[in-house]
């Protein structure tokens, strides 16, 4: 897509926005440059080019987002009522449903996903806040019946736990910075956002638009920066009382480490690689393009992609044949691109990490049914993978063990139910995980027996806030959405009253 056209597609906010000269920190309510004046240059991964710089945050510029946010915590932010909070996320959904088609743009030209994708993820957005919305005013502690002599009533109330450093992906971070400022400004906590160095955009936008309709100075704050230096400034910072960290296992541990300082709160959402259960009794109808989507969705990279698709072995073979002419319809382009349906995948060290495995399918023995390559023609400057899709995948197979986190999808054939569970088991993540069964005690089988946060049964993928998602074992804990996770963002205190 050439650049007149690109201009033609973009509104004005998001190309005046994608336009300046560099991207400041957000602190206290203004824009601001890294103390250093150091930058980082962020790449359109549609075209291989600079899109634009990014302040490069560091030590003093935590430092000094971390002051501001626990000014305004101390401050008249803390004397909002529950009510007035409520009121403030109805505005804040009031401009995201306003400023979307802005903000959409602004996350495709950033991250690479396609417009079309982005414009269908509003209705879970708006969803999301209101979903904040309605918990800020329904905070509540109990009182106790308590076995003390006397006249002592004893009662439990909530409290904001204070600074939150919300440490953010790349793979959607217009979507997932909510799942931090939509609890922080239901609590009454305030925050320092870390997004990505490979996707800030939308989380600096965001701030901007926010404070514009009337989030208060300090209460939410952003420094962008590379995650070995503003990142763990912010994990070991001795003013923050709450990491809430998004992205791989790898650094999940280091924030671990990080955090020992001061015994932060951690919330940690990490890596996956779930398990699609496709049985014999599956209307292929739905499994086939669900077991599909739920790999090459965002090319790839959602934490909860089902990538191991377990098929029984009797339907292996029509099951194959309805994927692969499936992965034919998919339509690979530039984000900007009304008519795409996958993007590129984030960077040129992703795309490298992504073909890599495809070689190592290969040199596994695993059969590549399609795709397996870069894309070339007016494509060849961003990060394209073809959907790749491997038959004959074991589950000790490298491709079948590690996240790879691209458009790669393992065919894994099994024989009965049980063989699937202790296949989708033998991992060390467990994230997501579906069944395809018209049978609902097979169904139930499965879901009972797989050891994973989250399972969909006859579909893939859907995610409400009332209902809540999160993983174990090395998918980290902490589930977003549901009342378990307001309650991260508050802490429990216990009152004894002699009257
Ligand atoms: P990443 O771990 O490389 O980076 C995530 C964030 O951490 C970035 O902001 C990065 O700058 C920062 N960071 C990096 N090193 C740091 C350090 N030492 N201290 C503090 N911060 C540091 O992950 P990524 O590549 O951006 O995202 C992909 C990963 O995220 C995948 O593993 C994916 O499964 C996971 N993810 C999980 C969920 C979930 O809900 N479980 C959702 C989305 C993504």
């Amino acid at each position: 897509m050439s650049t007149s056209q690109q201009d033609s597609v973009l509104c004005k906010q998001a190309s005046d926005f994608l336009s300046r000269d560099v991207q400041h920190l957000f602190i206290d309510g203004e824009c601001v440059p890294a103390a250093s004046g150091r930058t980082l240059t962020t790449v359109d991964p549609s075209a291989g080019e600079t899109l634009t710089r990014l302040a490069a945050g560091d030590q003093p510029d935590v430092d000094r987002a971390v002051h501001a946010a626990r000014e305004a915590f101390k401050g008249q932010w803390s004397t909002w009522t529950p009510y007035e909070r409520q009121a403030l996320l109805t505005r804040v959904a009031q401009v995201l449903d306003e400023r979307f088609e802005e903000l959409i743009q602004i996350e495709a030209m950033d991250m690479g996903a396609p417009v079309s994708r982005l414009r269908g993820t509003k209705p879970a957005l708006m969803k999301m806040v209101s979903f904040f919305a309605s918990q800020a005013a329904n905070i509540s502690g109990e009182t106790l019946m308590n076995g003390i002599p006397g006249n002592v009533t004893t009662m439990t109330l909530k409290a904001p736990v204070g600074v939150i450093g919300g440490i953010i992906p790349w793979n959607g971070p217009l979507n997932s910075q909510f799942w931090i400022i939509g609890a922080v400004l239901a609590s009454g906590c305030t925050a320092v956002l870390k997004p990505s160095e490979d996707a800030s955009l939308s989380v600096l936008r965001v701030a901007e638009i926010l404070h514009e309709a009337g989030v208060p100075a300090g209460v939410i704050n952003v420094v962008t920066g590379l995650g070995k230096e503003a990142g763990h400034a912010l994990a070991a910072h001795p003013g923050v009382d709450r990491i809430a960290f998004t992205g791989s296992t790898e650094t999940g541990r280091s924030i671990i480490q990080a955090s020992t300082v001061n015994i932060k709160k951690l919330q940690l959402e990490l890596g996956g690689k779930s398990a699609d259960i496709v049985c014999a009794d599956a209307d292929l109808d739905k499994a086939v393009p669900g077991a599909a989507m739920g790999v090459f969705a965002n090319s790839g990279q959602i934490c909860f992609a089902g990538t191991r698709v377990l098929v029984q072995r009797s339907v292996v073979d029509e099951f194959t044949e309805r994927l692969l002419a499936f992965v034919d319809t998919l339509r690979v382009g530039h984000s900007l691109d009304g008519s795409a349906t996958l993007g590129p995948v984030i960077s040129q060290s992703q795309l490298d990490k992504v073909l890599s495995y495809i070689d190592i399918g290969r040199a596994e023995g695993a059969q590549l049914l399609c795709g397996g390559g870069r894309l070339g023609g007016d494509l060849k400057k961003g990060y394209f993978v073809q959907p790749s899709v491997f038959g004959g995948v074991t589950n000790d197979m490298r491709i079948a063990r590690e996240e790879i986190f691209g458009p790669v999808l393992s065919i894994v054939p099994f024989d009965d139910v049980d063989e699937a569970i202790a296949i989708a088991n033998d991992n060390e993540y467990g994230l997501g995980g579906a069944v395809w069964s018209q049978s609902l005690s097979t169904a139930m089988r499965v879901v009972h027996g797989v050891h994973t946060g989250t399972m969909w049964v006859n579909c893939y993928g859907y995610i409400d806030p009332l209902v809540g998602f999160g993983g174990t074992k090395m998918s980290g804990y902490g589930s977003k959405g549901s009342a378990a996770h307001m309650d991260t963002y508050l802490y429990t205190k216990s009152v004894y009253m002699e009257l």
